[in-house]
């Protein structure tokens, strides 16, 4: 079998507003994003006359608007019956207050996903500013961009306006039965705490939130409350399952284009991750710290708000790396941990 990706709609995007069938009763939405990453996907599911809904779109007024031309548009005469979340970053929970709201629906998510939203939004302890910059702090983060972190405020407030204030619960292996078709849950870790892909047997559909995206790696990170966590191993284990699925499965990611390939699509990102362990590994003949190892691991400087997720990701190739043995680890007597080869391979 040709280990290779295909994209069924490469000269074809949802415009605007428009709702894209992907497949029987699945329909493609696209709503930008005022980031580097521009758009994001979310699908809509026919159920019975009415239609379920996968993930919200960023909790902006630009993504309220479009929500409510559609609601009083194309979508007049439909209630959304059920709203599904993949996880509880801003671009995929966003508006689901007030989608709930306007419903009367409740949010169907995983726990982990509802409890981490809460703890992040009502900055929690280790979910606060001052236990991220000790976070940072620890791993060689300069003064001025602590400073920048400290001082630009609660970002995820900024953008998820409101929380469900409930939501109900999936947990790995659940079914969801929407118009007839058995959706079965899939959870996966490394990039949020508890994300959920849907998987479709029937239809041979994954939607697979940001866990499997066609062309960028999904962001995996080390955080503060979690800071001595391998999150790269949960990921890497997660992946694994997706590539179990069947080849022909039609992959709706969040971001790009959707695509069939997963095997060949799990199979570069492992590669791509070994390839920046082997990276940092060598370069850890010396101690270095994560922040000054960015460079190295991205090819790249980037502005604060790319340092946030880079230098994340840098440290959970380390810990992974010291996990696994292959680094050691140790404060100096600044309190900055540095990563040094452990032995002579990995
Ligand atoms: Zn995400």
């Amino acid at each position: 079998m040709p280990h290779r990706l295909s994209y069924p709609f490469a000269d074809r995007l949802p415009r605007d507003g428009e709702l894209l069938a992907v497949a029987p009763g699945i329909h493609w939405l696209r709503l930008p994003l005022p980031l580097a990453l521009d758009h994001i996907n979310l699908w809509l599911l026919d159920d019975g006359p009415d239609w379920s809904l996968v993930d919200t779109g960023y909790g902006d007024e630009p993504s309220r608007a479009r929500w409510q031309t559609l609601c009083e548009g194309s979508l007049a005469r439909r209630r959304l019956r059920r709203l599904v979340l993949t996880h509880s970053h801003p671009d995929h929970i966003g508006q689901a207050d007030w989608l709930c709201r306007r419903f009367e629906v409740s949010c169907h998510c995983s726990l982990g996903e509802y409890l981490s939203a809460l703890a992040v939004w009502h900055e929690l302890p280790g979910f606060d500013a001052v236990a991220y910059d000790r976070h940072v702090a620890r791993h060689g983060l300069d003064q001025t961009s602590r400073n920048h972190y400290l001082q630009r405020g609660n970002l995820y407030r900024q953008n998820v306006p409101a929380l469900p204030a409930h939501f109900s619960r999936i947990v790995d292996g659940d079914c969801l039965s929407i118009d007839g078709h058995s959706w079965q849950a899939l959870a996966g870790f490394g990039h949020s705490p508890e994300h959920m892909a849907f998987y479709c047997a029937e239809r041979r559909v994954l939607i697979a939130g940001d866990m499997l995206l066609p062309k960028i790696s999904t962001n995996v990170g080390v955080w503060a409350s979690d800071s001595d966590g391998d999150p790269l191993a949960r990921f890497l284990d997660s992946l694994e399952r997706m590539a179990a699925l069947p080849e022909d499965t039609l992959v709706l990611p969040s971001h790009g284009r959707p695509f069939r390939g997963i095997a060949a699509r799990v199979e570069a990102l492992q590669r791509h991750h070994d390839e920046r362990l082997a990276l940092l590994w060598d370069a850890c003949c010396e101690p270095r710290h994560a922040f000054e190892l960015i460079p190295l691991l991205f090819g790249r400087e980037f502005d604060p708000y790319q340092t946030y997720f880079a230098l994340a990701e840098c440290i959970a190739h380390l810990n992974h790396l010291w996990h696994c043995g292959a680094l050691q680890r140790e404060a100096g007597s600044d309190g900055v941990l540095r990563y040094g080869q452990n032995g002579s391979g990995r």
